[in-house]
């Protein structure tokens, strides 16, 4: 079988295939989505991810599509005058993008790919009211630390919102450096696609009831009014939620996964140092744990990516501009040590030849 090292949708846990079974067998698919049995599926999936991520007892837990109705959940039911997207690559402008149609005022910080982001030195920082940040902008495999996250706290008085997408569940994440947290499940959860997960603060749900947004079926104030009864504002994923469900009871908790994202992380940046490609990061300090990437001439790229389709082993394309130029590899928790091994050897054993 293939494996699959491609930054989202990405490789399953290989338990998953027998979740999809139990799923099925269990009935839970044709239930109800107000019945007792589906509403406690979605209190313990809630329970199980708010213990394994560690989160802060006060933070909520809600389930959404993707990540993208997330961009737009925040944009509608959150900003009250303005919002600050300071971004280095395709997700984060992306997101500035969609927040862009329906706040023409919102405001773009773009930074190099190289630099660590600086909240406190935007001049236009006082202005907003909402900072959004992409923890792990997987497009150029770049990630905010945990440090400058807390330093964004410190410097920035509003709201703060993060896109966790390709890092939420890889690796164990500052809590209360932001008020709202989304991910979806087909990066770091190892989870097939289709279900967003949206965490949000105390002050998260002060500001929406401030700004009182009630227009939308997706409405933040809706979602939270169904989710505190266990319920959800539309007939939602019942099969997602429970492969979540089993998932979050599976793996360790965060701190755990936290330390194997890291020293996996640095094996394969330590194994590119070996080889005569370059990563695409070049300040170790502002490289993803979660998403590892390398540089090289268009050719090279796309033979290599070639042969190891051959092999069996799925390499991700580039982002964006550099699509032929660059090759991502998921440092995703659900990727076995095994074919980890694979993709190393693959790696020694064909770089030079295609060079
Ligand atoms: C994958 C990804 C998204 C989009 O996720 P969807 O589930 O397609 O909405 C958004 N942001 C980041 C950082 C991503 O990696």
């Amino acid at each position: 079988m293939n494996v699959s090292f491609y930054p989202g949708p990405s490789q399953l846990y290989p338990e998953v295939e027998h979740y999809l079974t139990d799923a099925y067998r269990s009935g839970i698919l044709s239930m109800n989505h107000r019945s007792a049995a589906f509403m406690d599926l979605l209190a313990q999936t809630v329970a199980a991810l708010s213990e394994k991520l560690a989160l802060p007892a006060e933070y909520e837990i809600y389930f959404t599509s993707s990540a993208t109705e997330c961009w737009e959940i925040i944009a509608q039911s959150l900003i009250g005058h303005r919002s600050l997207h300071a971004f280095n690559g395709a997700f984060g402008q992306k997101w500035y993008e969609y927040t862009r149609r329906l706040f023409p005022d919102c405001v773009a910080q773009p930074f190099g790919v190289d630099e660590p982001l600086d909240v406190a030195g935007i001049a236009s920082v006082e202005q907003a009211d909402v900072l959004c940040l992409t923890h792990n902008e997987t497009s150029n495999a770049t990630a905010i630390s945990s440090e400058l996250l807390l330093a964004s706290r410190h410097a920035f008085a509003g709201l703060i919102a993060v896109d966790a997408t390709s890092s939420m569940a890889g690796v164990a994440l500052p809590w209360e450096a932001a008020d709202v947290w989304f991910a979806s499940v087909q990066k770091c959860f190892g989870l097939p696609p289709g279900l967003g997960v949206l965490i949000v603060s105390p002050r998260a749900v002060e500001q929406a009831q401030r700004v009182a947004d009630h227009r939308h079926y997706n409405s933040l104030l809706f979602v939270r009014e169904n989710f505190l009864k266990n319920q959800t504002p539309y007939t939602p994923n019942t099969l997602a939620i429970y492969l979540l469900y089993r998932v979050m009871q599976q793996v360790s908790p965060i701190r755990q996964i936290d330390v194997q994202t890291r020293q996996r992380a640095q094996a394969w940046y330590a194994l590119l140092e070996k080889l005569p490609v370059a990563p695409l990061v070049g300040n170790e300090a502002v490289r993803s744990p979660t998403v590892v990437a390398f540089r090289g001439e268009g050719l090279f790229i796309g033979k290599l990516k070639e042969r190891a389709l051959i092999e069996g082993i799925v390499l991700g394309n580039g982002y964006g501009e550099w699509k032929n130029t660059s090759v991502r590899i998921a440092n995703f928790p659900a990727i076995t040590d095994e074919d980890i091994h694979r993709l190393r050897v693959f790696l020694q054993n064909n770089i030079l030849k295609f060079l």
